[in-house]
């Protein structure tokens, strides 16, 4: 634990005026949209029905695009599979996102021509490599599920499953794979930034890391094992880092180039109406009022949600976005010391 003291200049802001305000509590309009649906996959072994979910994800994911919605900016998606029942939670900042989810899970059909990427995803998940032996009875598997409704998780009563194992047997073999694949360490950070556009970087970054990761996931398949919250990389920034698994074959030098040339292209302007419904909602969430002790424990910055939503202005961003570096390196012991050092608070 590093304890950090104020200079006896510094004074954490805004402190004295919650001290006299007449309210403890924020006054809070929610406008996240969220949805939990189920899908019942008796019928299918884990393997079809977690390769499913990634095929879910992926078709989700080019409806979001071919209606003009970056991937990266519309909120998020987790989608969890078991062998008897796959979850989807999707929470929207966005209305536009949030119809379009709704289309896209009346309309319920993935298309199992595009299984190419989520089985090679599976693959780097598990560090296996996954080869369908028994085409027929992978295509019924993944029909069978298709065809299962999404159920509105709120209206369910309730069921208990005796048993959690599927007795269906998989179409695949699985090979054990794993020097197949390499983790690479992924770093983005401003160096020397002011107060504000450090603070500003708090939250900017956790957009950054779906962008980045969207656009790395369209070119190559790759999978994130690790994450950080924003940290002080070295002395004087402020970033993120993320671990990625990749195929062996890929250089250190073309993950770099795709995610500069991913940072530099993104278009702030264009995507700014959803950028400020991100920062808007983040501001008023209940449950991420806890965030600026996070801020503290690894940025030794106090400040609020909403102090941070005031600043993402579009000049703000564009300028903060321009100033950001790329470091990737490659994962060893010597560099996930490093790494858990800088977050040992
Ligand atoms: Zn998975």
């Amino acid at each position: 634990m590093v304890e950090y003291t104020y200079s006896t200049q510094i004074k954490a802001p805004f402190i004295s005026s919650y001290i006299e305000g007449s309210y403890l509590l924020d006054y809070t309009v929610i406008m996240i949209y969220t949805y939990l649906f189920q899908k019942d996959v008796t019928d299918c072994s884990w393997d079809v029905a977690h390769l499913y979910e990634h095929a879910f994800c992926h078709a989700f994911f080019d409806y979001l695009s071919r209606n003009d919605i970056n991937p990266g900016v519309y909120g998020f998606l987790n989608a969890e599979a078991f062998a008897h029942s796959i979850f989807v939670y999707a929470c929207f900042y966005n209305k536009k996102a949030a119809d379009l989810f709704e289309k896209f899970i009346r309309i319920n059909n993935v298309s199992e021509k595009s299984i190419d990427k989520p089985l090679a995803e599976i693959g780097i998940e598990d560090k296996l490599s996954y080869t369908i032996i028994d085409p027929v009875k992978f295509y019924s598997q993944f029909h069978s599920i298709n065809q299962a409704i999404w159920t509105n998780v709120s209206l369910l009563k309730t069921a208990r499953y005796l048993d959690k194992t599927s007795l269906i047997t998989s179409p695949f073999t699985k090979k054990n794979s794993a020097k197949s694949y390499r983790d690479i360490i992924i770093s983005y950070y401003i160096e020397n930034g002011t107060l504000n556009e450090n603070t500003l970087m708090l939250r900017w970054s956790v957009m950054l890391e779906d962008i980045i990761r969207t656009s790395l996931n369209d070119d190559m398949t790759c999978y994130v094992t690790d994450c950080s919250p924003a940290y002080d990389i070295e002395a004087n920034t402020i970033g993120r880092t993320q671990i990625m698994r990749f195929l062996r074959n890929v250089r250190i030098q073309d993950v770099q180039e795709k995610v500069e040339k991913t940072i530099k292209t993104f278009d702030v302007e264009k995507n700014f109406s959803y950028i400020q419904d991100h920062f808007n909602e983040y501001s008023n969430q209940p449950t991420w009022r806890d965030d600026p002790i996070v801020y503290y424990k690894f940025n030794n910055i106090i400040t609020s949600n909403s102090y941070i939503n005031s600043l993402a202005t579009l000049d703000n961003l564009l300028l903060l976005t321009s100033k950001i570096r790329v470091k990737v390196q490659n994962y060893t012991q010597a560099s996930s010391n490093h790494l858990r050092k800088r977050l040992d608070k």
